[in-house]
């Protein structure tokens, strides 16, 4: 598969991630899982680790049997990149917000192929660096595992989000305990 075609069936499962153990979700999870645990400090790394930010919310909610472990089993792979050298001051994984997952489909064919004009602040070579790859293997891993890793901007866990922001538009859904409903974020945050 291109990277195109790669990247559109990630952001499939990106959009439609409320599927209850979907098979084919499931393997494409696992398949990326499996390439990227390959080579994790490979030049391909930073197409994989990007795919499954992508496919994390999926992860997070009801995947078959199996996935969260195999997916889960890649933070060994942070360890080993996170230290690495490089001349960089700063890669954009630091500066990714829950907002920007929106528009990794489209920026992940862009990054592949030099011959197209780069949109982002951050050159591709900030992008591709091992530093990043393993800043947004964490970040997939907060978003399956909300507060299991450190260094990555604080999100909110995917099924907390509608309550809360009913909440702070001044309609709470009915059943909410706002103290609670509050405080329990601010847990979250904190321990994130
Ligand atoms: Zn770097």
């Amino acid at each position: 598969m291109s990277i195109d075609e790669l990247s559109r069936s990630w952001e499939e499962i990106q959009e439609e991630y409320e599927e209850f153990r979907n098979s084919r979700y499931d393997r494409t999870v696992l398949d990326c899982a499996a390439r990227l645990a390959a080579e994790p400090g490979g030049t391909s790394a930073y197409v994989w680790t990007l795919g499954l930010v992508l496919m994390a919310r999926y992860v997070a909610w009801v995947p078959g049997e199996g996935v969260v472990p195999q997916v889960a089993a890649l933070k060994a792979n942070d360890t080993a990149l996170r230290d690495r050298a490089c001349d960089h001051e700063s890669h954009p994984y630091s500066g990714h917000a829950e907002r920007d997952d929106a528009d990794l489909a489209q920026l992940l064919p862009e990054l592949a192929d030099e011959t197209v004009e780069w949109r982002m602040d951050q050159p591709r070579d900030q992008w591709r660096c091992p530093h990043n790859v393993a800043g947004f293997a964490r970040i997939a891993m907060d978003i399956i595992d909300p507060g299991s890793v450190e260094d990555v901007p604080p999100r909110l866990p995917v099924d907390a989000v509608d309550t809360l922001a009913a909440l702070l538009h001044g309609y709470p859904k009915p059943w909410t305990d706002v103290e609670e409903e509050i405080t329990s974020h601010a847990r979250g945050l904190s321990y994130a």
